[in-house]
């Protein structure tokens, strides 16, 4: 089996049957993010628990509609964040940031990314970088909205 096929395998079986999917209690905040030009929505709670350097992403769930490549990649990234700490959530979302705006010039850092090294061939479709991006943005504004009212340093939500 060709790299490409495989990907394309993964990205199918992420689509078919998606990880994580389905809103859940309790979170700490909620997003709506939507991709116009294709018609991609996604809905994305995220549910973290401690503080400072320690937080942890306790969930990540999350409902959607639109193409194969936004939903794939929505479930693909639920599977890096749970249970990651909140920095290397951001990590991993500037290193996919970074392979969708490479033009399929940049090599992925493959420990790092995991399955989501399957949706790089998208970097060569920038129409198509919008919908591989939704779920990240989406996780990284309710990260930053969730950060911004809670203290860097406290008390952990009970
Ligand atoms: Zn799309």
């Amino acid at each position: 089996m060709s790299a490409d096929a495989l990907y394309q395998e993964i990205i199918l079986d992420h689509y078919r049957r998606p990880h994580h999917k389905g809103l859940r209690a309790p979170y700490d905040i909620e997003v709506h993010h939507t991709n116009p030009t294709c018609g991609d929505e996604i809905t994305l709670r995220v549910r973290l628990r401690g503080s400072g350097d320690e937080t942890v992403v306790e969930d990540v769930s999350y409902d959607g509609d639109g193409c194969s490549i936004s939903q794939a990649s929505t479930s693909i990234m639920a599977d890096l964040l749970v249970g990651a700490t909140v920095a290397e959530g951001l990590e991993v979302e500037a290193e996919f940031h970074r392979l969708m705006l490479g033009l399929g010039q940049v090599a992925p850092d493959v420990d790092r990314l995991a399955d989501a090294v399957a949706l790089a061939g998208v970097a060569r479709y920038p129409a198509r970088v919008k919908c591989a991006l939704l779920g990240w943005l989406a996780w990284k504004d309710a990260v930053v909205q969730v950060l911004g009212t809670r203290p860097a340093t406290g008390e952990p939500t009970p």
